[in-house]
């Protein structure tokens, strides 16, 4: 079978890896850093139930309550399925209610509506403020955990993975992609790894590695704050009842409660800076819907770049879909042997895989069917236990 590289060894690169080994392909992955160090690694770690997204982008809303379904049947190890809430605290978060339940259920996404009272025996913790709530299939992911049953079982169906291994050029001196030229940062040498086809799967960063083969992409790195503060405020995720905007979502980890958002737009993808205004207007901002957040002690905060689909229309980053696209470039520039796979979320990396792996069946001539939505995923325990030692 055709020898498929991938570049990029976060969640996109862990479930694609899986998703070509499945279907019999041979698979080389390549990661700068170590594996998850991108934005995988960095998440807020909310399993959408797409209801963030169901009013104003209803393909994403879409997909990440289709793959929500599939993730709790595949990979129930690395979820806590604790459901979201979705909390009205002013008139017009009560408005905004009705077109949220309507388009909620539009999108196939089970909401329900619940008076405050219901709300508060369901989270004590919420604002005596609560005015009404829905409350929606959400859940808690571990970010690492679940990558790493993509990569686990990846692994141990023979995708070699190989961490600190930069592309620093993609040959197309044949007048197509014939492999690429990597470096090892563990041996300090270069080599050059030949394979039929190269995924980009390098999120954020994915316009550095398709100017690599001359090619422009239309990604839009965008960053975003997450704060953790100490103990579990509530157990639920809790959302604000309004569009979706800054410091509006609490995802309880284990001990700690990951607020978040924020989100500006950069070209750098490495320019996740932590502008300490953002800190203070998220924890103002999620402590309005659950005070206790306010007192709480700050544990961390970082940053990551989402890997956002270029969009000029868009009214405000917010805005922008949250929807994926795989290209092949043979159609969008004329240079064969190169797909890109750009945009999506950590919920929907597995359908962000299957349809750049039937693209890849199509390419190569081959009818094989996707299998990774019924196929169980191994444990991220197992990670260390199977497969071959990829290292140099
Ligand atoms: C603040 C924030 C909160 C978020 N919260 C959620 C959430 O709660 N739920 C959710 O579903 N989604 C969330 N997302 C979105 C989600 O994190 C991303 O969509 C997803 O993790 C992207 O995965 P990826 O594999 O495409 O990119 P990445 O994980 O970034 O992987 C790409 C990899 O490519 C590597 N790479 C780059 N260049 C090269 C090269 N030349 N050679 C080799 N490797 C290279 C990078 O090092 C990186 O590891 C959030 C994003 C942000 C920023």
């Amino acid at each position: 079978m055709e020898h498929i590289i991938v570049i990029g060894g976060g969640g996109a690169g862990a479930a694609l890896a899986h998703d070509l080994t499945l279907r019999g392909f041979e698979v080389s992955l390549f990661e700068k850093g170590d594996l998850l160090s991108g934005t995988t690694g960095r998440h807020h770690g909310l399993l959408h139930s797409g209801a963030r997204y169901a009013v104003h982008d209803r393909a994403a809303a879409v997909e990440c309550v289709e793959e929500n379904n599939i993730l709790r049947r595949i990979a129930p190890q690395a979820l806590e399925q604790n459901d979201g809430l979705f909390v009205a605290i002013s008139p017009d978060d009560e408005a905004y209610g009705k077109t949220l339940l309507d388009a909620c259920l539009a999108s196939g996404i089970e909401a329900k509506k619940l008076s405050a009272t219901q709300a508060r025996k369901l989270e004590p913790a919420l604002t005596p403020e609560v005015r009404v709530a829905l409350q929606v299939p959400d859940a808690t992911i571990d970010a690492w955990r679940l990558a790493m049953h993509f990569f686990a079982t990846a692994r141990q169906n023979g995708a070699r993975l190989h961490p600190f291994c930069e592309v620093q050029w993609i040959d197309t001196r044949a007048g197509r992609v014939t492999g690429v030229e990597i470096l090892n940062y563990k041996t300090r040498k270069t080599s050059i790894v030949k394979g039929d086809l190269v995924v980009n799967a390098a999120g954020a960063w994915a316009g550095r590695v398709a100017a690599l083969a001359g090619i422009n992409v239309p990604v839009q790195p965008g960053p975003g704050v997450l704060v953790a503060v100490e103990g579990r405020v509530t157990n639920m995720v809790i959302n604000r009842m309004r569009p979706a905007g800054e410091g509006d979502i609490i995802v309880p980890q284990r001990g700690l409660s990951v607020l978040g958002t924020s989100l500006w737009l950069t070209d750098d993808p490495d320019d996740v800076t932590l502008p300490k205004k953002h800190i203070t207007r998220i924890i103002e901002n999620c402590s309005l819907m659950v005070p206790a957040v306010g007192g709480a002690p700050v544990r961390s905060v970082w940053s990551a770049a989402r890997p956002l689909i270029r969009d000029a229309e868009a009214s405000s980053p917010q805005q922008i879909s949250r929807t994926f696209e795989c290209y092949d470039h043979k159609d969008t520039h004329g240079v064969e042997g190169i797909v890109s796979l750009l945009g999506g979320k950590a919920t929907t990396v597995r359908a962000m895989a299957e349809k750049t792996a039937d693209l890849i069946c199509r390419k190569t001539g081959h009818k094989i069917a996707c299998r990774t939505r019924t196929t169980p995923l191994l444990s991220w325990r197992r990670f260390y236990a199977v497969g071959a030692e990829d290292g140099p």
